[in-house]
C-alpha cells in the first residue's frame, strides 16, 4: 500500500534525525581529528622502532572478529582494530629500513595534501567543473614533461600507479600506429627479461595478447642489447612481421639498470617504432644531476612512465603517463569534440579535462599531493634526496664490496644494488635463502631478492626519503652479522 503523502514528511524527517552521524558538528570534527592526529602521530614517532616486517601468524584476520555492523561504533575502538590489523601485519613502506623492492615511503605533507583534496571534494576529471582542479594537474604533468626534456607539445595524465601509466602507453601505442585487430598477432613488442611484467599484462588488457614479445639479450650490466634488438626487428621485418612497440626501462626493478635510451631511440625511430620508456622506479631521478646523466636520451622517447609515489615519494596511488604529443594521448581516450585530433590547436591543451586522457572519469584529485608537496618542501629538497639515494647505493656497493665473500652485481646505474655471499663451501643459493630470512627476523631493515641468471641474489633498493646514511651503516652492520650467524647455524646443522 502506498504511503499516504501527507505522512511523507514525517517519515522524511525520521529518516533524517538517523543521519546525523554523516555530518559531525565541529566539535565533534575537532575530537575526530585529534584522535587521527594522536595517533598518526604515534606512528609517525615510533617509525623506527617498528620492525620494518612484522610476521603475524594471524596476517591480519583478526579484523573479522569485528564485523560491520548497523550501529555506530567508538572511533577509538576502531583505530585499535586498524592498528592491531591493519598496520601492524606485513610490510611497513613507511619505515626508513625498507631496502626491499621499489620502496614508497609517503610525504606527511602529500597526505595533509589528500585531506584537503577529500574535504573539498572538488571535481578533477572535468575542466568545466574545476578548472583549478585540471590546471593545477596539467601543470604538475607539465612540469615533469619538461624535467624529462619533453616538448611543449608534450601532455599526459596522472594515473594511480605505473601499471595503469604504462597500460595507457601502449593504449597509445596502438592508435599512434592505427593498429587493426587483423593486425595483432603480426604485432611486435620488444623487452628484456628485467621489464616490469605489469607492462605484459598491459599488452593483453589492450587486447594484443596475440602480439608477439620478444625477450631481447641484455649486457653483463642487465640493460638491453642494442646490437641485438638491430637483429631481431631486422629479422622480424623480413618474416613479414610488424615491428610496432620497444619499451626500455629507465631503472629495471631488479637490478636498476639503464638502458641505452639514446641508442635504442635511434632504432625505433629508424624502424617507427613507439619509443616508450617504463620509468616507474628510475624516471624520477632526472631531478638530480647524476640521475639525469643516467637517463640521457629519456626525452627522445614517444612515452614515458613515472611513479611519483616511488621517485617522489608521495603517498602509494600516484603514477604519470607522459606522452610527446598530446594528440596521442586524446586519441584513445577522447569522448567528444576532437578539437585535440588537430594538433593546430594544441592552444587548448590548457584547458584539457583529465578525463579526456584516461580511460577514468571520477576519481582521485590526485595533483594536490604532489602539488602541495613540490610548493611545501620546494624542488630542491627532492633533488638532495635523490642525489642522496644514489649516492648512498654507491656508497653500499663499495662497502659490500669490502665484506669477505661477498659478489655484488654490477655498479648501481641508479639506487640498487644486488649481491649474494658466497660461501666457501655448500649450496650459495640456500646460504643466501636462509641469509635473508636472517636479516628479516631481524626487523629493523627489509631486503628483497631476486633471481639473476638463477642465482638467488638479495636486492638492496634505496628509495625511501628516510633512508639515509645512518640506515645504510646499520643495514651493513646486520648484513656482516648474519652472515656470521648463518654461517654459525649451517655448521651446526652439519
Ligand atoms: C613499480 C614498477 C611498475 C609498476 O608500477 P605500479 O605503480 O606498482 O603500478 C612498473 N614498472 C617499473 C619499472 C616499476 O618499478
Amino acid at each position: 500500500m502506498k504511503t499516504d503523502p501527507g505522512k511523507l514528511p514525517e517519515i522524511i524527517k525520521t529518516l533524517e534525525a538517523k543521519t546525523t552521524l554523516l555530518e559531525p558538528d565541529l566539535k565533534e570534527r575537532q575530537e575526530l581529528f585529534e584522535q587521527v592526529n594522536i595517533y598518526t602521530e604515534n606512528f609517525l614517532e615510533s617509525l623506527d622502532k617498528r620492525p620494518v616486517y612484522h610476521k603475524d601468524p594471524q596476517e591480519g584476520a583478526g579484523l573479522l572478529d569485528d564485523p560491520i555492523s548497523e550501529e555506530p561504533e567508538a572511533l577509538e575502538k576502531i583505530l585499535e582494530i586498524f592498528d592491531e590489523h591493519v598496520i601492524t601485519p606485513g610490510l611497513n613502506p613507511a619505515s626508513p629500513g625498507h631496502l626491499g623492492y621499489i620502496p614508497g615511503s609517503g610525504l606527511y605533507v602529500s597526505a595533509l595534501g589528500d585531506f584537503l583534496a577529500a574535504v573539498t571534494n572538488r571535481y578533477s576529471g572535468i575542466y568545466a567543473a574545476c578548472p583549478g582542479a585540471a590546471r593545477m594537474e596539467t601543470m604538475v604533468i607539465k612540469w615533469f614533461a619538461e624535467k624529462v626534456g619533453y616538448p611543449e607539445s608534450a601532455a599526459g595524465d596522472l594515473t594511480s600507479g605505473g601499471s595503469i601509466a604504462n597500460l595507457s602507453a601502449i593504449v597509445a601505442a596502438r592508435d599512434a600506429r592505427s593498429l587493426k585487430a587483423r593486425d595483432f598477432h603480426r604485432a611486435v613488442v620488444y623487452l628484456c627479461e628485467h621489464t616490469h611484467h605489469c607492462v605484459e599484462k598491459a599488452v593483453r588488457t589492450a587486447g594484443l595478447g596475440e602480439a608477439k614479445i620478444r625477450h631481447v639479450p641484455v649486457d653483463d650490466c642487465f640493460r638491453m642489447n642494442p646490437k641485438a634488438l638491430e637483429q631481431v626487428v631486422r629479422q622480424d621485418i623480413q618474416n613479414g612481421l610488424l615491428p610496432w612497440l620497444l619499451v626500455a626501462s629507465a631503472g629495471t626493478t631488479d637490478t636498476g639498470a639503464v638502458d641505452p635510451l639514446e641508442t635504442l631511440a635511434s632504432i625505433a625511430r629508424e624502424n617507427n617504432i613507439w619509443f616508450h620508456v617504463d620509468g616507474a622506479y628510475g624516471a624520477s631521478f632526472v631531478l638530480c644531476e647524476s640521475g639525469k646523466k643516467m637517463l640521457k636520451g629519456i626525452e627522445l622517447s614517444d612515452s614515458i612512465t613515472m611513479d611519483p609515489h616511488k621517485g617522489l615519494f608521495v603517498p602509494f596511488g600516484t603514477g604519470i603517463i607522459l606522452v610527446k604529443n598530446a594528440a596521442d594521448l586524446h586519441r584513445p581516450y577522447q569522448y567528444q569534440a576532437n578539437y585535440l585530433q588537430d594538433e593546430k590547436t594544441l592552444a587548448r591543451m590548457e584547458q584539457v579535462s583529465s578525463a579526456e586522457m584516461s580511460p577514468e572519469l571520477t576519481r582521485h584529485f590526485r595533483g594536490v599531493r604532489v602539488w602541495l608537496a613540490l610548493k611545501l618542501c620546494g624542488v630542491s629538497a627532492f633533488s638532495a634526496a635523490l642525489e642522496e639515494k644514489i649516492l648512498l647505493a654507491r656508497y653500499a656497493y663499495h662497502r659490500l664490496n669490502r665484506i669477505d665473500g661477498i659478489e655484488t652485481g654490477p655498479f648501481p646505474d641508479l639506487s640498487i644494488i644486488i649481491f649474494r655471499y658466497v660461501p666457501e663451501n655448500g649450496d650459495a643459493d640456500q646460504f643466501n635463502k636462509m641469509l635473508i630470512e636472517q636479516i628479516m627476523n631481524d626487523g629493523a631493515v627489509y631486503m628483497s631478492s631476486t633471481l639473476i641468471d638463477g642465482n638467488f641474489m638479495l636486492r638492496m633498493a634505496v628509495l625511501s626519503f628516510r633512508t639515509h646514511l645512518e640506515k645504510i651503516e646499520q643495514a651493513l652492520i646486520i648484513i656482516d652479522k648474519m652472515i656470521v650467524q648463518t654461517l654459525t647455524k649451517l655448521r651446526g646443522d652439519i
